[in-house]
């Protein structure tokens, strides 16, 4: 490439000050033009590892691929390249094998980088020239396939980064040191609970520690820049909702010894997002952010950026709930008192965890005023009483038909005795609790159960919460239904 065209493209694309207009417009045309570029494959996050190698294999030039390790089970860990510059970058993805948020994203930049033609050339030009980047998505085939965090030998590969006995371990240690990479990124996902204030954590980021006493050396501090950046840049997107993640030395994990072994390391966690838990919001938020980041890395904007920057990201809290009903008032045979209710929603698994339903899970009672949550209902002023249980058992699930499923939930019955176990897809589509025995739950809220609840105002049944879904009986049956499936 011509250098006084490369320098024109750094003064376009780089620097502090007015550029970082720019980077806006910039972030702001990847996140609009991600569904262009989204790897049409993958819908949500149980995809497989033979999926990804499959369309691995197929993307040819201008990216390269090859096999750099094997899992535990044999299965192929492959590491994908893109550019010819001088400065190194290594994403790895997926270490914990239920943790696929950023493997959908780095599926979506495989398509970009191969894509040309369109306002992203600048950017591929300037990637490829002054940057090599390798990326190993799904680090963790064995654990992937399962959809568990742990690989095959049942270790966490997190904490193997000293011992090195899992094969998928020793393979990232051996690309980190071959590559002796300049720059890091370490893409996991964390649960849901994760909070600032009173929105979720949809993504945290941290230059992990190198040592117990959290030194700044230069080349971490060059990470926190670069996190500023991305932060600055993901902030236009999901206000409020980017957080620090713990910053405490783990001298067995990989980030924190990346970091110590030279590479400036990078940690991104791709926490919740309401109406989003299959993820894919953040996966085009992940798509835009590490693009960013690699633009940054060629150009050095990050340089515009101070550690001070990274510090004002506020701390990541714990215990953000899916669901917080305030103010119940319950009735005497319920105990009679006053009370605010968390439910989570726990993910039940068909047996190759390809799919699944949510269960609801009474997780708190009593004043929960502190605490923060996805869904809020108020239910002040209500007349609350337990859901009912219909008399007869309904012996083929399959011959409900809807409008008597509406009419039930009218009449206040929430809980139907079934004859046969309930299919997924029953689970899914009915908004009632199924029980295949007569309730032997106590009338009092006890932490682990799905509770019930009717709410009236004068004698006219206003709400029903039935499996953590909080609507009106009266509602339009499809808006229920496609309620319960945005939850
Ligand atoms: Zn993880």
């Amino acid at each position: 490439m011509n250098k006084t065209f490369l320098l024109l493209l750094i003064a376009t694309l780089s620097l502090n000050g007015q550029d970082k207009e720019s980077q806006t417009g910039l972030s702001e045309q990847l996140y609009a033009s991600h569904e262009t570029f989204k790897a049409g494959f993958i819908e949500h996050r149980r995809f497989k590892h033979a999926e990804i190698m499959k369309f691995i294999s197929e993307l040819g030039s201008p990216l390269s691929d090859r096999k750099v390790g094997s899992s535990v089970a044999g299965k192929d860990i492959r590491m994908v390249s893109f550019g010819q510059g001088d400065e190194t970058v290594l994403l790895w993805s997926q270490m914990h094998g239920n943790e696929p948020t950023a493997t959908m994203a780095l599926m979506d930049i495989f398509n970009f980088l191969r894509t040309d033609d369109d306002e992203f050339d600048e950017l591929r030009m300037l990637i490829s020239e002054y940057l090599t980047v390798h990326f190993i998505p799904m680090l963790n085939p064995d654990g992937a396939d399962k959809f568990v965090r742990r690989n095959n030998q049942g270790i966490d590969i997190n904490r193997d980064a000293l011992r090195l006995q899992t094969p998928e371990g020793t393979t990232l240690k051996r690309m980190r040191d071959s590559l002796d990479a300049d720059w890091g990124f370490n893409l996991h996902d964390q649960g849901r609970s994760s909070f600032i204030k009173d929105k979720s954590a949809t993504i945290s980021v941290l230059a992990p520690a190198y040592d117990f006493e959290k030194s700044i050396n230069e080349k971490r501090g060059d990470a926190m820049k670069l996190i500023a950046l991305m932060n600055e840049n993901l902030q236009a997107f999901i206000h409020g909702q980017v957080s620090q993640y713990s910053d405490d030395f783990e001298p067995r994990a990989f980030g924190d010894n990346i970091q110590k072994w030279g590479t400036r390391t990078i940690l991104i966690e791709s926490g919740g997002l309401l109406h989003d838990r299959e993820k894919q919001k953040i996966r085009r938020l992940n798509f835009m952010a590490i693009l960013m980041a690699l633009q940054g890395i060629a150009t050095n904007s990050h340089e515009g950026y101070s550690i001070e920057d990274y510090f004002d990201i506020p701390k990541t809290s714990r215990g953000f709930r899916d669901v917080i009903v305030r103010n119940i008032q319950l009735p005497e045979t319920m105990g009679g008192n006053l009370t605010d209710i968390a439910i989570n929603f726990n993910e039940v698994e068909n047996t190759d965890r390809t799919s699944y339903y949510l269960r609801a899970n009474l997780v708190d009672v009593g004043d929960l005023s502190t605490s923060g949550a996805y869904l809020i209902h108020d239910a002040s002023g209500y007349v609350v009483k337990p859901g009912k249980v219909y008399p007869e058992e309904i012996a083929e699930l399959s011959e409900l038909k809807v409008e008597e499923v509406h009419i039930l939930l009218q009449d206040g019955f929430t809980d139907i005795l079934v004859g046969t176990e309930p299919k997924m897809h029953q689970r899914k589509s009915i908004p009632m609790k199924l029980i295949r025995k007569p309730s032997v739950e106590p009338s009092r809220l006890s932490l682990g159960t799905n509770p019930s609840l009717l709410f009236y105002k004068a004698d006219v049944l206003e709400f029903v919460l039935v499996n953590g879904y909080f609507f009106s009986p009266s509602q339009n049956w499809d808006r229920i239904v496609a309620g319960m499936k945005k939850l």
